[in-house]
């Protein structure tokens, strides 16, 4: 593990909770209950990991994840008591890697943890650079940059991604949705579940592909999604 994981958790007992969680399956953890403190430390130290609760008591975790967390491609886990799905795919359209509803089970949580960690050690650990260009965009999947053909930069959250490379591998063949999910890591395998959905969208959204007629990411009706550009991979990749 590269630097702590950092709690950001205004409830004392949930915090001890997780600190002692982490602490006891040896992994280093620091605990700050304001957005503020945890803000300062951020821009002090990368941390591994960061778990992030919503609602705190100097603001929204939201925009944390969203301006901070993401654009520093950070792996991020939502660990809320909000638990509308419209909470859920909001969180993880801004860039959360994952989401934990409260109550959570403690040992739940910490193999969340560990496949996020696993997840984002193993991306760090691929070739040194990875770069594929498609359609005039160029694809930088070490540093999670996408600059457009406008010559803008967007920065993908570690999800984002990592499902954009996948697309990208697979560039011409149709990918399930279980197939996505599998490359998300997510352990659960719901037909019913959307933040596969939530993510496609934000990342159309990034393509400036249409949503009503994407023509990068489309969708195969029953079947899945096709990634359709012409992909070149440059680099040592
Ligand atoms: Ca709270």
């Amino acid at each position: 593990m590269s630097g702590p994981i950092y709690i950001l958790e205004d409830e004392p007992e949930i915090a001890r909770i997780i600190l002692r969680e982490l602490e006891a399956h040896g992994m280093s953890a620091l605990h700050f209950s304001s957005r503020a403190a945890f803000r300062r430390e951020i821009t002090r130290r990368r941390p591994a990991l960061c778990l992030v609760d919503l609602t705190l008591p100097d603001g929204d975790g939201i925009d944390l994840v969203s301006d901070v967390l993401r654009k520093q491609a950070i792996p991020t886990i939502i660990v809320t008591g909000r638990d509308t799905v419209h909470d859920r795919v909001i969180g993880l359209e801004l860039g959360a890697d994952d989401y934990v509803m409260k109550p959570f089970e403690p040992r739940e949580l910490v193999a969340r943890v560990r496949a996020l960690l696993r997840r984002s050690e193993a991306a760090a650990n691929t070739a040194p650079s990875r770069k594929a260009r498609f359609n005039d965009f160029l694809a930088d999947f070490s540093s999670c940059e996408l600059l457009d053909p406008e010559g803008q930069l967007h920065q993908l959250s570690f999800a984002e991604t990592r499902l954009l490379q996948a697309f990208v591998e697979g560039a011409g063949r149709v990918l399930s949705r279980a197939q996505l999910l599998d490359i998300d890591g997510q352990s659960t395998h719901d037909p019913e579940d959307r933040s596969i959905d939530a993510r496609i969208s934000r990342l159309r959204k990034k393509l400036g592909d249409d949503p009503k007629s994407p023509r990068l990411i489309r969708t195969v009706y029953g079947a899945g999604y096709i990634f359709s550009a012409k992909v070149d991979w440059l680099g040592e990749g």
